[in-house]
């Protein structure tokens, strides 16, 4: 697998880092790793960076973006917090990443068994993480579809709030970033919202949260999002 360049990462399109980052996943759940010098890739990417896709995903020890991606160094920006919420300091890492160094696409990536997600069904409180679960409990309050024991032994009440917290955070990041927005609605980054389930490994990518800009959408619009 090639390091990343600036020739490389200026060629790859919104709709192609997608589609690098779905065989990636295809060769984990695999077991089809690409061969990669990572030590070679460090001494190749010394003076610089040209990553292709920022990827928002939980801090839990079995989501590691790279790995199951199979990306190696200086591909992919990793933002990583737990329940893979949005806050400002996380719109500006990914403003950074897009606007200055390049990236192409950003995918929120949520997983099954969250335990974050677990904990706002719960309505956990402790210490900091109150605040930080309060950012999920709007995606809580949405699933409307679970009337009986909405908590965290209920499996699918979990894996609909983890759903839906995805899908509100790619919305989220569209509305509270002016810059994201405008490079999306001019076709140079796309966004897209994935689960990924930690029992196979497989990431899905959701199709009605995939705002790409290109000719394989000729009636692209951000309309619908805005309320
Ligand atoms: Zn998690």
């Amino acid at each position: 697998m090639k390091t990343l360049n600036k020739e490389i990462q200026s060629s790859i399109t919104p709709r192609k880092a997608l589609e690098i980052l779905k065989e990636g996943n295809n060769r984990f759940i695999n077991n089809l790793k690409a061969h990669r010098n990572l030590l070679e890739q460090v001494n190749e990417t010394r003076d610089g960076q040209w990553p292709f896709a920022t990827i928002l995903s939980c801090i839990d020890s079995r989501t590691s973006a790279e790995l199951i991606f199979d990306q190696g160094l200086g591909d992919v920006f990793s933002v990583r917090i737990a329940g893979n919420i949005v806050n400002t300091d996380i719109l500006g890492s990914m403003e950074f990443a897009c606007k200055v160094a390049g990236s192409k696409l950003i995918v929120v990536l949520g997983h099954t068994k969250c335990g974050a997600v677990k904990g706002a069904c719960d309505h956990v409180e402790m210490g900091n993480l109150t605040e930080l679960l309060s950012k999920i409990q709007p995606a809580v309050y949405q699933e409307k579809s679970t009337s009986e024991n909405r908590n965290s032994s209920n499996s699918t009440f979990v894996e609909n709030v983890a759903e839906i917290n995805v899908k509100r955070n790619v919305k989220n990041i569209i509305e509270r970033s002016f810059v994201l927005e405008q490079m999306i609605e001019n076709g140079e980054i796309g966004i897209v919202g994935a689960m990924h389930n930690i029992e196979t490994g497989e990431v899905s990518f959701y199709d009605e949260v995939t705002f790409i800009n290109d000719e394989k959408n000729p009636n692209f619009s951000l309309n619908d999002l805005k309320y």
